[in-house]
């Protein structure tokens, strides 16, 4: 039997008056999606607890069948498996942004974009004054978005669940000081953030991007800390071999704690210009080299980021056109069976631009599955039907291995 999970990501929302009471799904030209519900079984998953940040960590692994209240440990940790950095038992990584603060106020959580070589400058430039401190390592990464590593070598890292820090993206133009690490450890990663302000404010990077006129970045930000998830590869849980197609970072270093295969599919950009055909094409591809295949879009969510309708609306029609439909086609040619199932990760509200608790509708469909009343795919359709479940408990009902 062959299996495909296809997340639109923060693709589930509310009803928009623009769009005659319906939501951005309920709107869209979605005929493959809507086959989906109708020859199979609709209904809702409680992807991210209420107790959790909502975001695409906590949900895709909630999707992946692991529940995150028991192995979520931070976001940090899934970005550095993704960069291939392995942690070890007593170690911690840490977000590492570079941002811009003036007078006190969070005004760029990107520093603009910095490119990546200021980045790496500025990243290298804190590593050296740290004088070869062994319990520190900073890795630069793409942009903005740096890590670094606490390796407490064989001593148990200062941190606990009571460890308390905040995303940048979250205090976008507000003063940053009740915002600033607490709670156990916390005091160290203070101390390297304020040492930061000072080897910035001097750093020549800094002085080559205000002659170009671009801000400063002023200091690192820290969050999303994190030690190694102790996760059950993928095979040993389910006895399925699996891949994922997907542009973003967090999702790569998932699957590659899970054991998958990591598949890059060229134009595949994590933004709203994403080939989408492409992405299809692989997906189909990698069907007959896996038991399991995710292909995950972003532009869904990235459209829901920016307030925009017309393109979340557009990116649903385009993942339902180029990506469900002929994946749904190609699965019914396999001999052994197909399952079929979408769902988003978590909502993304275009009302409030950002990611939302609450359910998100779940479609899946395949052999052995006998159709529900449901005509098509959407909240509202979703919410009219009795299928409530926990957002791990969906990859079991779909390889039936319920317990
Ligand atoms: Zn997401």
């Amino acid at each position: 039997m062959k299996y495909v999970l296809v997340i639109p990501d923060g693709c589930a929302d509310e009803p928009q008056q623009s769009l005659g009471g319906k939501t951005p799904v309920e709107a869209a030209r979605t005929p493959g999606m809507d086959a989906e519900a109708q020859q199979g079984v609709l209904g809702l998953a409680e992807t991210v607890p209420e107790s959790m940040p909502s975001g695409s960590d906590v949900g895709t692994m909630s999707l992946f069948g692991y529940d995150p209240l028991k192995y979520h440990t931070g976001r940090a940790p899934l970005e550095a498996a993704a960069q291939g950095i392995e942690l070890g038992a007593d170690d911690w990584a840490i977000r590492c942004n570079l941002v811009t603060i003036i007078d006190g106020v969070m005004k760029s959580f990107t520093a603009e974009q910095i490119g990546d070589a200021d980045a790496r400058g500025l990243i290298e430039l804190l590593q050296r004054d740290l004088c070869g401190d062994t319990r520190w390592k900073f890795h630069a990464g793409v942009s903005y978005r740096n890590l670094l590593l606490d390796r407490s070598r064989g001593t148990a890292a200062p941190y606990t669940a009571e460890t308390l820090t905040i995303p940048p993206h979250d205090i976008t133009d507000q003063p940053v000081e009740k915002f600033l690490p607490a709670g156990p450890g916390s005091a160290d990663l203070r101390k390297l953030m304020d040492r930061s302000r000072e080897l910035f404010a001097e750093a020549e990077v800094n002085q080559q991007r205000q002659q170009r006129g671009e801000p400063p970045a002023t200091q690192i930000w820290l969050w999303g800390q994190g030690s190694r998830p102790a996760l059950v590869p993928f095979q040993e849980r389910f006895g399925l071999s699996g891949a994922v197609i997907t542009a973003v970072d967090l999702l790569r270093g998932l699957g590659r704690l899970l054991g998958w295969e990591i598949i890059t599919v060229p134009g595949a950009t994590g933004y709203l210009d994403t080939d989408y055909a492409a992405k299809g094409a692989y997906a189909i591809d990698a069907v007959s080299q896996h038991d399991f295949v995710v292909v995950h879009v972003e532009a869904s969510d990235e459209a829901s980021h920016e307030g925009n309708t017309a393109a979340k609306i557009e990116a649903l029609e385009q993942i339902d056109e180029h990506i469900v439909r002929p994946v749904h086609e190609a699965l019914k040619q396999q001999p052994d069976g197909y399952r079929l199932l979408i769902s988003p990760d978590h909502p993304t509200f275009l009302r409030t631009r950002t990611h939302s608790h609450g359910a998100v509708p779940f479609a899946m469909c395949g052999t052995g599955l006998a159709a529900d009343s449901a005509r098509t795919y959407g909240e509202t359709e979703a919410s009219g039907t009795s299928l409530r479940i926990r957002g791990h408990e969906m990859l079991p009902l779909l390889f039936d291995q319920q317990k």
